[in-house]
């Protein structure tokens, strides 16, 4: 279905669009005045995507880089070329581990990968932490946005949902009885997990170790419970050394929600004693992505969502309106470069 057909749907309930619309446009402002603060910003922001070129120009060495340090702080590294081959390896894994129970914190990539559908359908349970991706889990609908996964849920349909699937009572409109209800649900989740899985948000070659920003814990809280976590990457995701996290950490959160950083920016460099910690490097045509000049930039991204929440296309469409994992402004630049042909009919960009 084209991207003018599902946004005819969206824009059916007016008042939501423009609830929509106005919570993301007050998120971009909150950005606003907090990159502001910062003196030299801008230069930040070209410092930032200047290491990303660095990173791109010379992806084989740092990944082999990577590789070597993580194996050293004894670290089971693994490469998957697709979605399928990282499912498979991510089902070897929790086999091995007996597991039936899963805790996964936020990770765009798993998505992209359709992670969930294929460890459900053979039988193991995963829990997406995130208080966001578990209300569209409960929902059974894909996230909307890379930062704000539920953004398209109103609160009065959150207490729907919790009232159908973790029998709350009516919530009254208090969303603090909501997240307190949702915190028992997912601890509960927590204490009986076999594995944790997580997404990655910057791994550093010159450590082998990895970068996973969360504003809930729910990473650490699911990774230190877990017999083992499993850390699935893009390939794009190195930076090269500890001190250009500096850099990252104080552009991803601003730009993201206005935050000065994220709560929690938790650094998983070895596995803790007794455990065993495994990463999954994926490339899932980002290779393809990097050979076309044209769409070579697009993995200088770093996930924080500020052109989702600046596009108005994307404020009065929903997330769900586009045909990709990734939705919004850089969604409409990775997609048709995943499948041209495929796209091209009826892609927002072409
Ligand atoms: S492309 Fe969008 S999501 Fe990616 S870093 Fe830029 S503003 Fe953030």
């Amino acid at each position: 279905m084209s991207h003018a057909t599902k946004a005819t749907a969206f824009n059916k309930d007016e008042a939501k669009v423009n609830w929509h619309d106005k919570a993301l446009w007050y998120v971009r402002e909150k950005r606003d005045k907090s990159a502001h603060k910062v003196q030299g910003w801008e230069h930040l922001r070209q410092l930032g995507s200047s290491i990303k070129a660095n990173v791109l120009s010379n992806l084989d060495d740092y990944l082999i880089q990577f590789e070597a340090n993580a194996k050293k702080n004894g670290i089971h590294v693994h490469w998957a070329s697709n979605a399928e081959e990282h499912n498979t390896i991510v089902n070897a894994i929790l086999e091995k581990h007996n597991a039936k129970k899963v805790v996964k914190s936020k990770s765009m990539l798993t998505e992209e990968c359709h992670l969930n559908p294929f460890l459900e359908a053979k039988g193991i349970e995963v829990i997406d932490t995130d208080l966001g991706e578990r209300i569209v889990q409960l929902a059974e609908e894909p996230p909307s946005h890379i930062v704000l996964p539920a953004i398209h849920k109103t609160k009065e349909e959150v207490d729907v949902l919790f009232q159908k699937h973790l029998g709350t009572k009516p919530s009254q409109r208090n969303p603090e009885y909501l997240v307190s209800e949702a915190r028992k649900h997912l601890r509960d989740k927590f204490i009986k997990a076999d594995v944790a899985i997580t997404g990655v948000n910057f791994a550093v070659a010159d450590t082998g170790g990895v970068i996973v920003c969360t504003n809930e814990g729910n990473a650490d809280m699911g990774v230190h419970l877990a017999k083992a976590h499993i850390a699935c990457m893009g390939i794009e995701k190195i930076i090269p050394q500890e001190k250009h996290l500096g850099v990252f950490l104080r552009l991803l959160a601003r730009s993201a929600t206005g935050q000065p950083i994220t709560t929690y920016s938790s650094h998983f460099n070895k596995p803790e004693n007794g455990k065993e910690m495994h990463i999954v490097i994926v490339d899932n045509g980002r290779t393809e992505q990097l050979s076309r000049p044209d769409f070579r930039a697009s993995l200088h991204c770093i996930r924080c969502g500020a052109c989702m929440n600046t596009c108005p296309i994307y404020r009065r469409s929903g997330g769900h309106s586009y045909d990709y994992t990734i939705p919004g402004p850089i969604g409409s630049i990775f997609s048709p470069g995943k499948d041209l042909k495929k796209l091209a009919k009826n892609h927002l960009a072409m």
